[in-house]
């Protein structure tokens, strides 16, 4: 598969898949089993994994247009996918003797979602300092933690856990590990009912004195937190600018129509036709969104091609898209009016789906935080 394949394939699934059942599942909070087999099937959930393990060995680009596509359609099942792709990275790069080769080898064949069990209860969006600890037990460890949100919660086939590591002896000295669906321990500990991305069941997990072998241990204790640094921030801030971007193209794409369908009969003309505000407004989404798209290509380059400015690049993307969603899609709601306020479109599920960005960590604000110290050349922890 190479990347033009790839996005083909997206919009078919997006278009035949995730647009049919988007309204449906979004309204029961329902997770969208078949778009994962479909995705699947269509090669990709291995989309980055490299020729050795399986897959295409596709890189940021082609996962960033993957992503995008599929948030127009569905921005659940893009959430979904961008942490199966984030926690797939953190696996395929796995400490030397780690036992992941059957894991990869399921992600390859399309039959195996993974996804990332990092937030807890306990420091809450702070990620990077978990409060679980790590129980030796022989030669592997026993996990016991709350966590507080787990998107594809009870319906991946793994979860990529952090947790201090057994010595840690500082906040960020953590490992992470591999605990397959069926670990005896590991459960579901509440519903999801979320203002948005309500069909991507993100919700509470626990981990009850759950074994854990030492060949699923991912990476060395203490290492944890360069591995969610180095391997699952990119990809994840460069996933959710993506599915920022698809949710403002989708709110463009929705206006439009609305503003050439909906008229004024007394007129004779559509909205778009008869109020010049509104084709403002339209206007002023399209900059934005089109910003948002320059925005997301830099950062593309500059994970192909890293270079000194690449940190500073991916923090940037993911608080700059968080804003713009939830600009483009609030100004979405205004211009369509009240058929946007009472559920006649898409426009008030882009709305709510666009407010979660900016509130998953790390968070907008925390972002801005760690910019502003980058800048002043304070040390970001
Ligand atoms: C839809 C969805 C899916 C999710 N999926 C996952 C997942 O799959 N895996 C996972 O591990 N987690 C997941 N999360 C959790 C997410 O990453 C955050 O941990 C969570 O949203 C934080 O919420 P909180 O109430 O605990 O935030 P809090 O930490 O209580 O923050 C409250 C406010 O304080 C601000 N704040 C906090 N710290 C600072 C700071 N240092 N400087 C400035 N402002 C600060 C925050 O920006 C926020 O506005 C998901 C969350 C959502 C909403």
């Amino acid at each position: 598969m190479n990347h033009d394949a790839a996005v083909s394939k997206a919009n078919e699934i997006a278009k035949d898949v995730l647009g049919p059942a988007a309204r449906q599942n979004d309204k029961e909070g329902r997770f969208s089993s078949e778009a994962v087999a479909a995705l699947g099937k269509g090669g990709l959930l291995a989309l980055m994994l490299p020729g050795a393990a399986g897959g295409p060995g596709l890189g940021p680009r082609s996962f960033a247009a993957v992503t995008a596509t599929l948030a127009e359609a569905d921005a659940s099942v893009a959430m979904v996918y961008l942490m199966h792709m984030a926690a797939t990275a953190t696996i395929a790069a796995a400490r030397a003797g780690a036992g992941v080769a059957p894991t990869l080898q399921e992600i390859a064949a399309g039959r195996h979602l993974t996804t990332l069990a990092f937030s807890e209860a306990g420091s809450r969006s702070h990620f990077w300092a978990p409060i679980s600890r790590a129980k030796k037990n022989g030669a592997g460890v026993e996990l016991t933690a709350k966590k507080s949100w787990v998107t594809s919660a009870g319906h991946a086939q793994s979860y990529v856990v952090s947790s201090l590591a057994p010595a840690a002896k500082g906040p960020t000295e953590s490992a992470l590990y591999l605990v397959p669906a069926n670990a005896p321990g590991l459960s579901v500990a509440g519903p999801w009912d979320g203002l948005g991305m309500r069909a991507n069941a993100s919700a509470p997990m626990t981990l009850s004195d759950c074994k854990v072998p030492p060949e699923l241990q991912l990476t060395d204790d203490g290492a944890g937190f360069q591995a969610m640094l180095e391997v699952v921030l990119p990809l994840f801030n460069l996933g959710t600018t993506a599915v920022a971007l698809g949710l403002c193209r989708a709110a463009v794409a929705g206006t439009a129509a609305h503003l050439k369908g909906a008229r004024f009969e007394h007129l004779g003309q559509s909205l778009g036709e008869s109020l010049p505000t509104l084709r403002a407004q339209i206007a002023s989404m399209q900059i934005e969104t089109d910003g948002l798209a320059a925005r997301l290509d830099d950062l593309i380059d500059h994970l192909e091609r890293p270079r000194e400015t690449t940190v500073l690049r991916v923090l940037e993307s993911k608080a700059a898209a968080g804003d713009t969603a939830i600009s483009v899609t609030s100004a979405a709601m205004r211009a369509c009016g009240g058929a946007a306020f009472s559920k006649h479109m898409n426009i008030e599920r882009l709305f709510r789906d666009a407010h979660a960005g900016a509130v998953m960590a790390p968070t907008g604000d925390v972002l801005r935080e760690f910019i502003g110290k980058a800048v002043l050349g304070m040390p970001l922890f």
